[in-house]
């Protein structure tokens, strides 16, 4: 199987984390989005353990929100003692009505508003992660204004291409992210914010992009990084004690992709920042890692009941199922390939080559193409694996579709984490 927590019955049904996803679907509804609790605790202790032996203590990971956002993920970062990167007031809303300390989040972003900067420092977020000149200054204007001081890391654009999908590229100096060490923007920024009585720049960020599956392009940022440190200590004097490397991790959504062993990576990773390092001749600051597709996607799985089966003559076969582009948009937006399975009849025989479409007014909705199953019945239920991240975070009410529930799954229970969206939902807000 495609990872550990996917398995066959006797029943020839699909199973998840232990458990048959016939009987959740009957029991939930679909579309349903299944969440492994226990693999999304183990995929943080990997991190974690690997990130403090690698890199030493002080090090550590965060998870990024925006792959997945919901009150229950905030506890479990909380139980499980990492910190979080976040991207607006409404991802520092949840975490803190979960219960999350905030001065364990990042505040990241390229556009915060004034709203935005006010929000997080009176909620006592932990780091600003600032992206250029204008909101280093909004940040510090705030600042005086309020009387207080306020930890930041600075956005770094290496100049980097990660050899991934372009639209996930974030690194390279043209982006609207960070400032380019290459035009010399960045030692701009890290001057005036020295200069700046508020700001207590303890270090920089950068992540260079998504879905990569070696230490390479981490290890080559990670080394015009330091240079970059180096530079600015021979300069300014300033000797940074954290360096955020961003997220990125690949993950494993196709049996032709590779499993990774992240804790493998990581070490390869340390292995070669600490070599750079020494040779430069830095003291390598403290390490921070931001996984967000790598914490949670294997620990996803959507359900879907099927519905119409239409074969157009001479063309393809076309499965419809009774969700989309609303709560999975990722084909849609970069034709990301997933794995799907016939849960009902997960033994049968894979002989029925279709398009597996969903059920909104456009053609690009769409969860996979060419794919070949067995020849699904109406009314039966299909899986779509590894869609814990940027799945339920990037849903939408397209065509006023209700966000499906969420159920966490751990140690052989389910329980309901978040409520099927309802119609009155949708028109909550309407006056
Ligand atoms: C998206 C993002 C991440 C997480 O990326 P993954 O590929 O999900 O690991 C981390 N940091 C920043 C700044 C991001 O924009």
């Amino acid at each position: 199987m495609l990872h550990k927590n996917i398995a066959i019955n006797k029943e020839g049904h699909l199973t998840f984390a232990g458990q048959d996803v016939v009987s959740l679907a009957e029991k939930y509804g679909t579309p349903l989005m299944l969440l492994d609790e226990d693999r999304i605790r183990e995929n943080i202790r990997v991190y974690k353990k690997a990130m403090t032996e690698c890199f030493g203590e002080g090090s550590f990971p965060l998870f990024a929100s925006k792959a997945l956002c919901f009150k229950g993920i905030y506890r479990i970062a909380k139980e499980e003692g990492i910190g979080v990167d976040a991207v607006s007031v409404g991802e520092l809303y949840t975490a803190e009505a979960a219960g999350f300390d905030l001065s364990k989040a990042y505040f990241h972003g390229n556009n915060k508003t004034d709203a935005d900067i006010a929000f997080g420092v009176s909620h006592g977020v932990g780091t600003f992660v600032v992206d250029n000149t204008d909101e280093l200054l909004a940040l510090e204007k705030h600042l005086s204004e309020v009387g207080k001081r306020q930890r930041v890391l600075l956005r770094i654009s290496p100049g980097i291409d990660p050899h991934t999908f372009k639209a996930v590229v974030t690194g390279s100096v043209d982006s609207k992210f960070g400032s380019p060490i290459a035009t010399g923007q960045a030692e701009e920024i890290t001057r005036l914010a020295l200069s700046l009585k508020n700001i207590d720049l303890v270090g920089f960020h950068c992540h260079i992009g998504s879905q990569i599956f070696d230490h390479e392009p981490f290890t080559e940022a990670a080394d015009i990084m330091l240079h970059f440190i180096a530079l600015i200590r021979a300069k300014t004097g300033f000797v940074p004690t954290e360096l955020n490397l961003g997220g990125g991790l690949g993950v494993r959504y196709i049996e032709s992709h590779p499993h990774i062993d992240y804790a493998e990576v990581i070490g390869e990773m340390a292995a070669i920042i600490k070599l750079r390092a020494a040779e430069i001749g830095i003291d390598l600051p403290k390490i921070v890692l931001e996984p967000g597709r790598s914490l949670v996607a294997d620990a996803g799985m959507t359900l879907y009941t099927v519905g119409s089966i239409k074969s157009i003559t001479g063309y393809k076969n076309y499965v419809s199922i009774d969700g989309g582009m609303p709560d999975n948009p990722r084909y849609a937006l970069y034709e990301s390939p997933y794995t799907l399975y016939l849960a009902s009849r997960a033994n049968a025989e894979a002989n029925f080559p279709c398009s597996v479409v969903g059920r909104c007014c456009e053609s690009g909705d769409i969860i996979q193409e060419g794919v070949t199953l067995p020849k699904p019945v109406r009314g039966e239920i299909l899986a779509v694996a590894v869609t814990g991240a940027y799945n339920y975070s990037m849903a939408s009410n397209y065509n006023r579709i209700p966000r499906p529930a969420i159920v966490l799954l751990k140690g052989g229970k389910d329980s309901l984490a978040v409520r099927r969206e309802s119609n009155e939902d949708m028109i909550k807000n309407e006056v």
